[in-house]
């Protein structure tokens, strides 16, 4: 088992797939393409090898998933707009530096046509509600820098909704009343700390509720579960490690244990890492392993910004030198 990280397999990973055009897979999750050139470019990032993507190319591809008539961006050329791949090629451009490659107000226009009455955001026309949803509009118009200059769009409600999210055992839900998870905690702890909110809306015992419900997830073998009685997941490294470290908690996980997890799921052989140790690599979880390696301080690693999940030296740049905190 590799007690290392083995960063030059994971990047000849990355660049191999996009080569592989041929096959079924690769047609097979067209619906996430946007997606994973994004997980693939942030792999890349956190393991300091920036250019190892053509850039020029990544901004052609970016531009064929946009609608300039709606100002959406979709997973494909071709597929309708939705936030999820919006925010995606919005990351995208952000971490390239190629923001004014796409036209920013449109984008604006788009998510704030998607913001509901009760201050949640649809993920698309056709109108699913969930508070991850909130975090991808969120964090679309704050690395567009529009966060407090975005006509349409009410903070306040955003954060409103998100806080009825909040359940009695300190997690977050996808709507109110819906069961804690760690996708969800991620996203709504994210939308809270993007719109400047987060220390004023919840006390300090939600906060060490809210960081017992997210340690419990450490499972004998160092891997984390995204709630409880299920599995160990190399992606809840991300979610539940990166809501550690918004909270000032990160110290509360086992991470000698966690690192050793993570490792144990690279495919020695091709590069990638796996959802747990002995499955199929594949770049989502190639990603959330790095950058939660990165959280956690893994020698040679950029240092990733937990809120954005994006290298932090892109987000001190675009976003937190310049932000506008809201008045709400
Ligand atoms: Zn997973």
């Amino acid at each position: 088992m590799a007690s290392t990280l083995l960063t030059s397999k994971h990047v000849a990973y990355i660049q191999s797939l996009d080569t592989k055009r041929d096959r079924l897979d690769y047609h097979l999750t067209s619906h996430l393409r946007l997606s994973g050139v994004y997980w693939g470019l942030t792999s890349l990032h956190l393991l300091n090898h920036p250019t190892a993507l053509p850039r020029s190319e990544t901004i052609d591809f970016v531009k064929s998933c946009y609608h300039p008539s709606s100002g959406g961006l979709g997973a494909s050329p071709g597929h309708d707009p939705h936030l999820l791949y919006t925010l995606s090629g919005i990351q995208i451009l952000a971490t390239i530096d190629a923001l004014d490659e796409i036209d920013g107000d449109k984008v604006v226009e788009y998510v704030s046509k998607l913001q509901n009455p009760d201050g949640s955001f649809s993920g698309d026309e056709w109108g699913e509600v969930d508070s991850r949803f909130v975090y991808c509009a969120l964090s679309t118009l704050s690395l567009l820098g529009r966060l407090g200059d975005a006509p349409g769009v009410s903070a306040e409600g955003a954060v409103g909704f998100v806080l009825r999210c909040l359940n009695a055992d300190g997690g977050f839900g996808m709507a109110p009343a819906a069961e804690s998870h760690a996708g969800q905690i991620f996203t709504c702890v994210g939308a809270l700390k993007i719109a400047g909110v987060f220390e004023k809306s919840l006390s300090e015992d939600q906060v060490n509720l809210l960081g017992d419900w997210l340690c419990e997830r450490q499972l004998p073998n160092g891997g984390l579960n995204g709630r409880p009685e299920k599995l160990e997941d190399v992606c809840y490294s991300w979610w539940v490690l990166s809501s550690m470290a918004m909270i000032g908690k990160l110290q509360w996980i086992d991470r000698e244990k966690l690192v050793e997890f993570i490792l144990s799921c690279q495919d020695e052989e091709n590069g990638g890492i796996a959802d747990r140790k002995g499955d199929v690599a594949d770049v989502f979880h190639t990603v959330f392993g790095v950058a939660g390696l990165s959280l956690l301080g893994y020698e040679g690693l950029k240092e990733v910004d937990p809120v954005y999940c994006m290298p932090k030296d892109v987000t001190d740049r675009i976003v937190w030198n310049h932000r506008k905190i809201l008045t709400t």
